[in-house]
């Protein structure tokens, strides 16, 4: 059974545990290099397709740089070769593996909004020509391969009008500093902070046609909504990269819920369905799916491929009903309902920060940034009828302050 080359959570800090007792070397933080082996060992060799018209070949599942340094690791010896956001990676933390080997690996930079967050900066060419040129000396990779826009556009407006983005990167092309264009792309609708804010796959679809971007990344998972669905089909059929992020809704806090769990296929994992799903049954290039240890890589990256089972698909089924009864997919359909101007949406995406992406601290710091929060909600309802999932939403906005204060 495919499932044997999975390790047990226990076992798998039995280990962890015994190895460390025993003083073991380590050549990554405080796990030993046996044991990041042997995890690689049991994912095994990640297979590639391509990524965009650019001919690349990538892993089904990429990594992101900001992976415990033992997943990154082992990722690498997993045969991952696109890591996200690699500008995380300041002086002298690229990986060996890459820094040796420079052109078997594609790293990617993020680049935001300069003078103000996601919703309230503007996107200019010389700070972003500047970011990625510092960027490139800091982390000693020389060049990026991919320049991503982060957040992406507000609306349609911006995308045809803004060209400073694609001025700079045009500027580090020459340079050889950068060799791809991307962007990741939000949903601005119905957001107070940006007027005029529209919905992604609007603006996907704009880039798309326009064809000067080679690929885009966004929040997607099981029980995606049909547009994105649809978006997803086409920019396949026109050779146009596709990304998921965000793919991990509510399988931490699944794996939490004990009753959920007692009736879940035994012979599967959230995460491990997740990954199987993602990559065998979608239109998608790849995805990246959030670990946060060695052990949920195991758990995770060993779907990576491999056909879904009956067992996974009956998770599937189970993870979506799920997430669409507890998990808010941050379409923003209710924020302009809401008289309060309850940030509603982005409030929630911290909540999944807190919750599901093990990372408590950021979503609370990110929280009490925020103009208004939660309890400025009068639970008045008036937002309910709008939300497609029929989320509890003045239920959630006080469990999430709770959570965030
Ligand atoms: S219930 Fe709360 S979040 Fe919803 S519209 Fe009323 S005040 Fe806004
Ligand atoms: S609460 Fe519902 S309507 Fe609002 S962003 Fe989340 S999923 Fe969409």
């Amino acid at each position: 059974m495919e499932n044997k080359n999975r390790i047990g959570r226990r076992e798998f800090m039995a280990t962890s545990a015994g190895a460390l007792a025993a003083g073991l070397g380590s050549a990554c933080g405080r796990v030993p290099r046996g044991e990041i082996e042997e995890a690689a060992a049991k994912v095994g060799r990640l297979p590639r397709r391509p990524l965009d018209r650019s001919g690349r070949k990538v892993s089904v599942l990429i990594g992101a740089a900001d992976w415990a340094p033992e997943a990154v690791e082992a990722g690498l010896l997993c045969g991952i070769n696109y890591w996200h956001k690699s500008q995380k990676w300041a002086a002298g933390g690229a990986p060996q593996a890459i820094l040796k080997n420079r052109e078997a690996y594609y790293c990617e930079i993020c680049v935001d909004r300069v003078r103000g967050n996601h919703e309230t900066g503007v996107i200019e060419e010389e700070p972003d020509y500047q970011f990625v040129k510092q960027a490139v000396e800091r982390t000693g990779l020389r060049y990026f391969d991919d320049m991503v826009l982060h957040f992406g556009y507000h609306n349609l407006a911006e995308h045809k009008e803004n060209r400073d983005f694609i001025r700079a990167y045009e500027r580090l092309k020459k340079e050889g500093l950068v060799r791809h264009m991307a962007l990741s792309q939000h949903s601005y609708n119905g957001n107070i902070k940006v007027p005029g804010g529209e919905d992604r796959v609007s603006i996907l679809t704009a880039v798309l046609d326009e064809g000067l971007y080679e690929h885009a990344q966004f929040a997607f998972t099981f029980g995606e909504g049909e547009a994105l669905t649809k978006f997803v089909s086409q920019a396949k059929s026109k050779g146009f990269g596709t990304t998921a992020m965000k793919t991990a809704a509510g399988t931490v806090r699944m794996q939490a819920d004990r009753e959920f769990m007692s009736t879940f296929p035994p012979e599967t994992t959230p995460h491990h369905a997740l990954a199987r799903w993602l990559t065998t049954r979608t239109d998608l290039s790849t995805a990246v799916i959030q670990i946060n240890s060695l052990e949920e890589f195991v758990d995770t990256y060993s779907g990576a491929g491999k056909p879904l089972r009956a067992a996974d698909a009956r998770a599937i089924e189970m993870m979506t009903a799920y997430a669409n009864r507890e998990v808010c997919r941050l379409c923003n359909d209710c924020m302009s309902h809401c008289a309060e101007g309850v940030p509603i949406a982005e409030i929630l995406r911290y909540e999944r920060y807190a919750t599901d992406c093990g990372e408590r601290e950021r979503a609370r710091k990110l929280y009490a940034q925020l103009a208004k929060r939660a309890d400025a909600c009068q639970a008045c309802g008036s937002c309910l009828p709008h939300c497609p999932q029929g989320l509890e939403i003045p239920t959630k906005l006080a469990a999430a302050h709770r959570l965030l204060s």
